[in-house]
């Protein structure tokens, strides 16, 4: 690519992921437009996009109502806000030569007559023959127009190199097209292609690129996948006399599925490869107390546990419940965060660096440069998806060893199984699909918020009952000064309105001692009411807290709000969240909180989340470095997704090399940024 394209083009490219023209051969157009035909101008309908021909007759720039730069042709009007010098000139030429403007876009009755507000459009001479075939309108990047982009991907179609990576026996048995004439057809479609089956990806050329972009997806992580599993790992066997001592005297009897993921766990651990494994279970069904008994297979074998949450309040939790179960044992364990003074801090850091066993409980000042662990055999994640790709990948590389750590990610987001097979396939995945027992559920109301008196009402009921209750404000950034206020003026009218009650507050932007301050008053019950932000959303557990209410409760996701929803219904107490909204509602809004009503289930909610936003969001931090897909839709394509899977084993127990090759040239560039 260097040799042929500038730099500033270059960049670009890159911008959109195009390095080598490899890529650039394989970005597929996302729609095309039909530009075979001409519409007379008067006779355009409203609101369709139609293309059209006119004489140009004068360009010029005006300044009212702002500046712009407005082509007078032969019955129409051209109007540009963001235009180039250049165009000015291109349409100044074209009028003195007589050229014709061929402009696609929606025309509207105007001033002057009919208009075009930034069509796409293109100087042409008298006669010029339209298009034979639909034009591919492709994924583009400011600067770089399409005209541009479409030359450069035609003429990289020239070069590149389609030598199919798939052996015909698996195309034939997957019925797929072949790859060079399926890439081709789309970048060029035929003359008589089905427009509907192009515009829907649904004829045999998409289903080949789309299978190939999956197949790639599942190889590039069961290469990953297995590359990290041929490393060495301490093994931790689960023989050791504190583990045995803890396993029988639990603080309650594990559930079934907190049995069998520990057990999965535990038998990883035993192993002389590192463990990669996701534990997800919904928020309360118990994942602490499993990591911990990980933990306990570190300390047996003289090693250092790392347990990291991605807020003060959730680590501090952690330490919390680590310390009541384990201290006991006499399990030494260090505390890590960021409101440590730098003394407190060279003590933590130093011990750490002693090669003797200890549990390290902590926030990101786990990833801080200093610390460097002298044993570490485990590192479990909490939240894993608040954490990026860069910051696993730091904590792997702690160890002075040449030991790769034993990983346990945790997630409370439950994950669809479509995404689960796609972007977590490099992951051995344990699933606590059950609560403890003696739950009492939590009933869900949805109150508009002219009604906020009677609610209030409720928060004084709940406290005379010696109960307690959040109250959550929207404050999505937390950085923006202007949204935390939110908080703050909540916080200020709720201490007026509940008078003789203790009110909270609690948000991110706290230093780190008065959040913790806060929280323990909360737990101990010296504060009635928690006025907070969304830092309560993760893992925080106070179980005499039966009462939540949620401000604009519209305004927040719905893995958000399961989550919020999930700190009530601890305790033995029948437990009431009230979803507040601002009336009139959307149509989306309603629909979501539609899904939170009638839904207490953590992973329907989540595919519905995940039908309502896709998968890029929903994957929050995870898809940094991982390459989202492109062209195949998991909702729509999940049977291909389940062949692409099945292939890929196949692929690499074959022909490994080939599988390779695929990876690259679908993921290329994208690729390398190896997967913590
Ligand atoms: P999460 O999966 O959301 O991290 P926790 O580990 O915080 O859930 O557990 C939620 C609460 O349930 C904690 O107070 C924990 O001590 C308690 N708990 C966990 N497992 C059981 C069990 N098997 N029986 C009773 N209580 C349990
Ligand atoms: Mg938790």
């Amino acid at each position: 690519m260097k040799k042929v394209v500038a730099p500033a083009l270059e960049k670009k490219l890159a911008k959109l992921g195009l390095r080598a023209p490899q890529d650039l051969a394989l970005h597929l157009p996302h729609r095309y437009e039909d530009e075979t035909r001409l519409t007379q101008i008067d006779a355009a309908p409203v609101g369709v996009p139609v293309q059209v021909e006119a004489l140009v007759l004068k360009a010029e720039v005006k300044y009212r109502p702002k500046r712009q730069l407005v082509v007078y042709a032969e019955g129409l009007v051209l109007r540009f806000l963001n235009f180039y010098g250049s165009q000015l000139r291109q349409f100044q030429r074209a009028a003195d030569e007589g050229q014709l403007v061929r402009a696609y876009g929606e025309v509207r009755p105007g001033f002057f007559g009919a208009e075009m507000v930034h069509p796409r459009y293109r100087v042409v001479a008298q006669g010029e023959p339209l298009p034979e075939s639909l034009t591919p309108i492709y994924p583009t990047t400011a600067g770089l127009s399409q005209y541009q982009l479409r030359k450069l991907v035609l003429g990289a179609l020239e070069e590149a190199d389609f030598d199919d990576t798939l052996p015909a026996p698996m195309r034939r048995r997957y019925e797929l097209a072949e790859l060079a004439g399926s890439v081709r057809s789309l970048h060029k479609p035929a003359p008589d292609a089905s427009v509907e089956e192009l515009v829907e990806r649904s004829s045999p050329a998409w289903r080949r690129v789309k299978f190939d972009e999956l197949l790639a997806q599942q190889l590039s992580m069961r290469i990953a996948y297995r590359a990290r599993r041929a490393r060495v790992a301490l093994p931790l066997p689960s023989t050791g006399p504190l583990l045995k001592r803890f396993l029988g005297k639990l603080p309650f009897r594990l559930t079934r599925a907190q049995s069998r993921s520990m057990a999965e766990i535990l038998r990883d651990l035993a192993q002389p490869h590192p463990m990669q494994r996701l534990l997800q279970g919904d928020v309360g069904s118990g994942k602490t107390i499993v990591a911990a008994i990980g933990c306990l297979a570190a300390i047996d074998a003289g090693c250092q546990a790392a347990v990291m949450a991605p807020t003060e309040i959730l680590a501090e939790q952690h330490l919390r419940k680590f310390t009541e179960w384990l201290a006991p044992l006499g399990v030494p364990i260090a505390w890590l965060h960021g409101g440590l003074s730098t003394a407190e801090k060279n003590a933590v850091v130093k011990l750490l660096k002693e090669p003797k066993p200890l549990i390290a409980v902590g926030t990101h000042a786990l990833f801080q440069k200093q610390v460097g662990f002298a044993r570490l055999a485990l590192a479990v994640v909490d939240e894993q998806h608040r954490f990026g790709v860069q910051q696993r990948l730091a904590l792997r590389k702690k160890s002075d060893a040449a030991l790769v750590p034993h990983q346990l990610m945790m997630s409370a987001t439950p994950i669809p199984r479509t995404l689960s097979m796609t972007y977590f396939a490099d992951l051995d995945v344990s699933t606590i699909d059950e609560m403890p027992p003696g739950r009492r559920g939590v009933a869900t109301r949805l109150v508009s918020s002219g009604r906020r008196a009677e609610v209030l009402g409720r928060i004084r009921e709940a406290c005379a009952e010696g109960q307690q209750a959040y109250w959550v404000c929207p404050v999505i950034e937390e950085s923006k000064e202007g949204d935390l206020q939110t908080a703050i003026d909540t916080y200020a009218a709720l201490t007026r309105e509940l008078k003789g009650l203790k009110v909270g507050l609690l948000h991110g932007r706290l230093p780190a001692a008065e959040k913790a301050q806060t929280m323990k008053s909360f737990s101990t019950g010296k504060i009635q009411v928690l006025v907070a932000t969304t830092v309560i959303e993760v893992g925080v557990d106070v179980p005499n807290a039966s009462l939540m209410v949620i401000e604009h409760a519209e305004r927040f996701g719905l893995a958000q709000l399961h989550q919020l929803r999930g700190r009530i219904g601890r305790g033995t107490r029948e437990s009431v969240c009230i979803l507040l909204y601002a009336a009139p509602l959307s149509q989306t809004a309603r629909a979501r909180l539609k899904v939170i009503f009638e839904s207490t289930d953590g992973f329907e909610i989540a595919r519905e989340d995940l039908r309502l936003r896709g998968p890029g969001e929903f994957l929050g931090e995870r898809q940094s470095g991982l390459p989202l897909l492109r062209y195949a839709d998991l909702e729509k394509d999940e049977a291909l997704a389940l062949l692409a899977r099945e292939a890929a084993e196949q692929l690499l127990a074959q022909d490994e090399e080939a599988a390779r090759r695929h990876v690259n040239r679908w993921l290329g560039s994208r690729h390398e940024n190896a997967r913590a």
